[in-house]
């Protein structure tokens, strides 16, 4: 028997391993059960040089779980070692690349916590004791035991071993004895060894028997050696890309398409990416991309390694060229993981501009299940953007799909206002905004669907992209000025009028915290709606944009105002400038002179005053001025109340202004009852 030292400049290094790497202990696990598949692989490539004699048809790995000794066990019938090459490579090699490591991070421990590639020595994290019984492939080779305790001591012997392979026992320590349960073994398979490329055989297949599971003759093999992401694209039909989805997560939706990734230069990556469908509301996506290193599981957190849009999309990336073993921040300074990323930023591109190329009517039908992947990616990622100009989707209220330029074809001639900005016209919920959609399409205009909770953020993008070009929500103005073709427009109310007008019809206005209107007068035309109400379109863009980041904002709390517009020319609004003759006529007119004479008596006063120091204005004068103005204001707010008055008691105009609320989907509960009953009233 042999005794000695491992080479650790720390006597230490046991308690540190188990204290830096609290976090993931699992990760043990995958380290031996990986060293062991590079082992059977080291011996298939001797033996296809001829360097080995022996067979190799029957590599595989195999975990014992022995619930009675403590043990778990990690055989394989790989290279095996020497008892040089176990002093090479487990104390020396394996032990300073621990050292090191450990050096390396000691005044970061969060960096190693989670990822990094202890190897070997990481079975200490979970191990009292850990035994390599191996015997190497070489003629006549000796079979010995390593085994250590967890202190740098170390024993070799010579023992009996068979078959030429390895042995690694772990004696599970007894504050990690939740290793030793069935379930929590096949978890830690099933998530970091599934698709490693030789056999990993745990257990028994099981079958039911008598309501109850038992185990069978036949070895449970844990993984697929050939996952699709290692074949050939043109050996796979679109059926084994959804098989193999399924395989990732089971519980997922069907997808909508795949990208095989296969590059070779200059670096090396595999991977299958699928799309999935994205709700609108942007929903936390569960399923995320699995990194894989040579079929080894690795990490679900990709932040950094793909582009952030990119995050939606799930599957699994096979790289052996990201490095690992080092913390998050590294990884993005990268100048691999950076290629990479752009490389699959172009990708991604490239492959949804191929469907849209070869496939226009499907690409189309996905669409609005993509829209948010594409809109997130052109938003964030300049690159992206500009790929995806040529195949971004633009969706009318009629269900037809363009592209930007085609759109652009499209309404170029008679969307085009007098300042030469092409108007694009956009609803963003046809429904709610069904009478100005209406209304601009019987002006010959085109509207888009742009419903999302991106599209207020890409309208931004694409305004400061196109500057001839302006999105225009439907309902932010009457559609003869929606796109406004030039300046005249024939005055039919008067000023005075109009002044008298606006509190009538302010006075019927709902009272709601959420909205202020505020009345103004336009021509629409006889034919036209006696009322309408817009919306602000810079307004609302904002109070969308802050809802969409939460609410939390400036706009999002204020009220939103609403322009009340009351077309001078139709009959009903004459009606009610008839009725209010009628009634307060006299009473108005009287007002009106009285209004008129202290006004001008403000006026020359003013004038008197005009060129004169403070001091030199008789003190009569300045009294006498003050008085007036407070009359003034005084007989202003009595025809304003009068004006009010008359307005509440008009059912015409309550009728008129009920009648564009419900045209918005403004006009609920009580209000709309109201509203029925006072028309029955009106029709009788
Ligand atoms: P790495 O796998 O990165 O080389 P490890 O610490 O995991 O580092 O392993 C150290 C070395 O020990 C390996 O490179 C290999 O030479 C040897 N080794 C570990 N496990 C086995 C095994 N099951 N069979 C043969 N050699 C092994
Ligand atoms: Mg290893």
């Amino acid at each position: 028997m042999q005794t000695g030292k491992i080479g650790v400049t720390s006597e230490n290094l046991f308690p540190i391993i188990k204290k830096f790497l609290y976090s993931d202990h699992d990760i043990f696990l995958r380290e031996i059960v990986s060293n062991a598949v590079d082992a059977t692989q080291k011996l298939k490539t001797l033996a296809s040089k001829g360097e080995y004699k022996g067979d190799v048809s029957n590599a595989k790995v195999v975990v014992k779980l022995d619930t009675d000794a403590k043990t778990i066990t990690v055989s394989d019938n790989g290279i095996g070692m020497t008892a040089e090459e176990v002093e090479k490579y487990i104390n020396q090699i394996a032990f300073s690349g621990a050292n090191e490591f450990l050096d390396k991070y000691k005044d970061d421990a969060n960096a190693i916590i989670g990822h990094f590639g202890l190897g070997f020595y990481s079975s200490f994290m979970v191990s009292e004791k850990v035994d390599v019984i191996t015997k190497s492939h070489k003629e006549g080779s000796q079979a010995v035991k390593w085994s250590c305790n967890g202190s740098p001591e170390f024993t070799l012997d010579e023992v009996e071993k068979e078959d030429v392979g390895t042995d690694i026992v772990m004696h599970i320590s007894e504050e990690e004895k939740g290793f030793l349960e069935d379930s929590k073994i096949s978890g830690i398979l099933d998530k970091y060894c599934k698709f490693l490329s030789v056999p990993v055989i745990y257990g028994k297949e099981k079958e039911w028997k008598d309501g109850a599971q038992v185990d069978t003759d036949k070895d449970h093999q844990v993984n697929d050696v050939a996952p699709a992401w290692t074949k050939m694209p043109a050996d796979l039909k679109d059926e084994d890309y959804k098989n193999f989805y399924r395989k990732l997560y089971p519980m997922g939706e069907e997808p909508l398409f795949n990208i095989h990734l296969n590059v070779d230069y200059p670096f090396n990556l595999t991977g299958i990416l699928y799309f999935p469908k994205i709700k609108n509301n942007f929903e936390v996506q569960k399923n995320k991309i699995q990194l894989y290193c040579n079929q080894v599981f690795v990490t679900d957190s990709v932040e950094g390694i793909v582009p952030e849009f990119l995050t939606l999309l799930h599957g699994v990336i096979d790289s052996p060229d990201i490095p690992l073993n080092v913390s998050r921040s590294y990884l993005q300074s990268d100048s691999n993981v950076k290629k990479i990323s752009s490389h699959i930023n172009k990708k991604v591109a490239d492959r949804l501009h191929q469907i849209f190329k070869d496939n226009r009517e499907d690409f189309e039908s996905k669409w609005d299940d993509l829209k948010i992947f594409i809109e997130y990616g052109m938003l964030t990622e300049e690159k992206f953007y500009d790929r995806a100009m040529k195949f971004f989707m633009l969706k009318n209220t009629e269900g037809k799909y363009f592209t930007w330029e085609e759109y652009e074809k499209l309404v170029k001639d008679n969307q085009t206002d007098k300042d030469k900005n092409t108007i694009y016209l956009y609803s963003t919920n046809v429904e709610e905004q069904f009478t100005f959609v209406e209304a601009a399409k019987n002006k010959g205009y085109d509207v888009l669907v742009l419903d999302d909770v991106l599209a207020p953020h890409l309208i931004n993008k694409l305004e400061q992209k196109y500057t001839d070009k302006r999105f225009v929500r439907v309902d932010s103005d009457v559609v003869e000025n929606l796109i406004k073709k030039d300046d005249t427009t024939k005055e039919e109310l008067t000023w005075e009028q109009k002044q008298e007008l606006s509190p009538v019809f302010q006075a019927v206005c709902p009272e709601d915290k959420d909205y202020s209107f505020i009345v103004d007068f336009q021509d629409l035309g006889e034919t036209g709606s006696p009322m309408v109400i817009t919306r602000n379109e810079f307004m609302r863009r904002m109070k969308d944009m802050s809802a969409a980041q939460g609410g939390m904002s400036m706009y999002g709390d204020m009220p939103e105002s609403l322009s009340l517009v009351v077309n001078t020319t139709h009959p009903l609004v004459k009606k009610v400038l008839d009725a209010k003759d009628k009634k307060l006529g006299k009473k108005l007119e009287e007002l009106t002179a009285e209004l008129t004479g202290k006004k001008d008596e403000i006026a020359v006063l003013e004038k008197a005053k005009e060129g004169k120091k403070d001091e030199e204005v008789p003190v009569a004068d300045k009294e006498k001025l003050d008085s007036l103005n407070a009359e003034l204001v005084k007989l202003e707010e009595t025809k304003r109340e009068q004006l009010s008055d008359f307005g509440k008691k008009n059912k015409v105009a309550k009728q008129m202004v009920d009648l564009a609320l419900l045209a918005n989907g403004l006009l609920k509960g009580a209000d709309l009852d109201k509203f029925v009953k006072r028309s029955v009233e009106l029709i009788k």
